[in-house]
């Protein structure tokens, strides 16, 4: 038997190594355990976020778009530029670059914390146990007061687009094309499908996406959802919704995908490389011995409640592997809890607050309830909207498109949510989050002082709209809902 932890951490993405940061920062004795290696057998941390998750697909999104403005934005803003072109090779090293500047600082960061970092895969015995075997086979059994698990998720396959090398990829492999492929196909217009779909869009590719629902982003507040839909349509993105994939086939270099289209009838298309992203699972597979004690859901995540706890006392699991949105925020909120927790400390994580963005262009964020969730449930609400079109500074920027949305209570005036689609969305919703954690009111955000010319004073005109009285814009008489 090997050292006693006051907490063993398994897996070190954003909800484990943030955990074990916090664990140390709070004075317990922590290690963490993490499978993954590179070819030369070197530990990778940071888990999917960092290698091969937000921080690689956020710096295709952003070359992309520099790329894509360049080439169809610049001229009418009087800028010229001279033959512009892509070197994939190049992006690819650059992306690599950043990738492995964050995930040596987590192995830093770890050092100078005190936490250990053990390497290889572990497994949850009983009695809070966790056996670690070595990439060599070799195993060695660690025991803690306390376990909490945060071995994350990877992409679901599905029978009809079996993954093949190169032709049929999944995102890690989509984060890896070594060239910009003609004809680009994606099953799946979720957030990975928007996301590369747009990187690959945006390099030269005619890129085709099937969604089997046949309501485009069907959670995401459908004013912003359809607003985005007009924008990806005009870039170029040609998304089928209801459209079902039945079988794919790679012959001579290409991929023929056969789908059913929205009136049932049977179709094809030839793309040079298929990219699935029709969600992820969690792992938990070969993660318990048969005597470990833990209960999983139906779906196979690690059943745990609001404070992330399972049915066995001192156990924990925290992030994608766990109920909830798979996001990296949201991961790192709860492994903060959890220690905090652990270390004596009451708090918790509000699950009202949590944004979501999706990195296009333009971006989509948001936070707290849609008008359609609120609709269902017969609650009575108010809503101001403002679109970018009337802001100077979206218009400055040469990025007019969309619009915020602001929804309160209709008694209280408490903010229920904020929804935007728009030009650096992903920051604009933080003032969304403040406003909701803090419990305010439409009215308060409207007595706000907002700096201009700023993206902002659009939150700011939608939060006077709730009550009719935006400045710029001709105020519609409120109805009430
Ligand atoms: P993970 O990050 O998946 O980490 C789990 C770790 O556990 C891995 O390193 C794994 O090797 C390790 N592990 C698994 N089993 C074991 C075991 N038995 N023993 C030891 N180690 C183990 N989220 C956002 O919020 N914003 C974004 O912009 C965003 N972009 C994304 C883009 C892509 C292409 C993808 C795929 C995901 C993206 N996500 C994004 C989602 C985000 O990456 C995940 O929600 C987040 O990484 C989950 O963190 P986690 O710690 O729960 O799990
Ligand atoms: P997703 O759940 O966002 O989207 C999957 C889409 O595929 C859905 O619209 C679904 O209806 C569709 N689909 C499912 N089966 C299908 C089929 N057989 N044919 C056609 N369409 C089908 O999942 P994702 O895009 O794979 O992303 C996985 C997770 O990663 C998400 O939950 C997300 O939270 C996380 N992520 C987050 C970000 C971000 O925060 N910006 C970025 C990437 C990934």
């Amino acid at each position: 038997m090997a050292d006693k932890y006051d907490v063993i951490v398994i897996g070190s993405g954003p909800g484990g190594y943030v955990a074990a940061i916090r664990g140390a920062q709070q004075g317990l004795k922590v290690a963490c355990i993490e499978g993954w290696q590179d070819d030369s057998g070197k530990q990778v941390l940071g888990g999917t976020c960092l290698n091969v998750g937000c921080i690689p697909s956020k710096a295709l999104l952003e070359i992309s778009h520099k790329y894509e403005e360049a080439k169809h934005g610049f001229d009418h803003q009087g800028l010229k530029v001279g033959k512009l072109d892509v070197d994939v090779a190049q992006m690819m090293s650059h992306k690599e670059k950043i990738v492995g500047n964050l995930t040596g600082g987590i192995a830093g960061l770890f050092k100078s914390n005190g936490v250990t970092s053990i390497q290889g895969w572990g497994r949850v015995l009983n009695s809070k146990q966790v056996e670690v075997t070595d990439a060599k086979g070799k195993t060695t059994t660690y025991s803690a007061e306390n376990i909490i698990i945060a071995t994350g998720s990877r992409p679901i396959e599905i029978p009809p687009a079996p993954l093949t090398d190169n032709k049929i990829v999944d995102s890690t492999g989509a984060l890896e094309f070594d060239d910009v492929p003609k004809r680009l196909g994606v099953i799946g217009a979720g957030v990975i499908g928007l996301e590369l779909g747009s990187v690959w869009s945006r390099l030269g590719s005619e890129v085709t996406i099937l969604e089997a629902q046949e309501s485009f982003l069907g959670t995401v507040d459908q004013t912003i959802a359809k607003d985005a839909l007009k924008h990806f349509r005009k870039q170029g993105l040609d998304i089928k919704l209801k459209a079902r994939v039945t079988k794919t086939e790679v012959k001579r270099n290409l991929v023929y995908v056969t789908y059913e289209d929205s009136d049932g009838k049977e179709q094809q298309f030839k793309c040079d490389r298929l990219i699935v992203a029709v969600g992820r699972t969690p792992n938990t597979e070969k993660l318990f011995s048969s005597d470990s004690g833990v209960d999983l859901d139906e779906r196979g995540f690690v059943f745990v409640n609001d404070d992330c706890e399972t049915n066995v006392p001192g156990v924990y699991a925290v992030g994608d592997v766990v109920r909830g949105p798979m996001l990296a925020h949201k991961a790192s909120e709860e492994g903060i809890m959890v220690m905090d927790r652990i270390a004596g400390k009451a708090t918790e994580v509000n699950y009202d607050c949590i944004p979501n963005v999706i990195y296009t262009h333009p971006e989509l964020a948001w936070v707290g309830r849609t008008e359609e969730e609120l609709k269902a449930e017969g609650e009575a609400y108010k809503v101001g909207t403002f679109t970018f079109a009337a802001n100077g500074r979206a218009m400055a920027a040469n990025a007019p498109e969309g619009l915020v949305k602001v929804i309160a209570d209709e008694k209280t005036d408490r903010v229920l949510g904020v929804h935007i689609v728009g030009h650096q969305a992903s920051e604009l919703i933080a003032q969304g989050v403040i406003a909701m954690e803090f419990g305010s009111s439409a009215e308060d955000l409207a007595l706000t002082c907002f700096a201009h010319p700023t993206l902002s004073e659009s939150l700011h005109e939608a939060a006077l709209g709730v009550d009719g009285m935006a400045i710029h814009k001709a105020n519609r008489k409120r109805k009430k809902k």
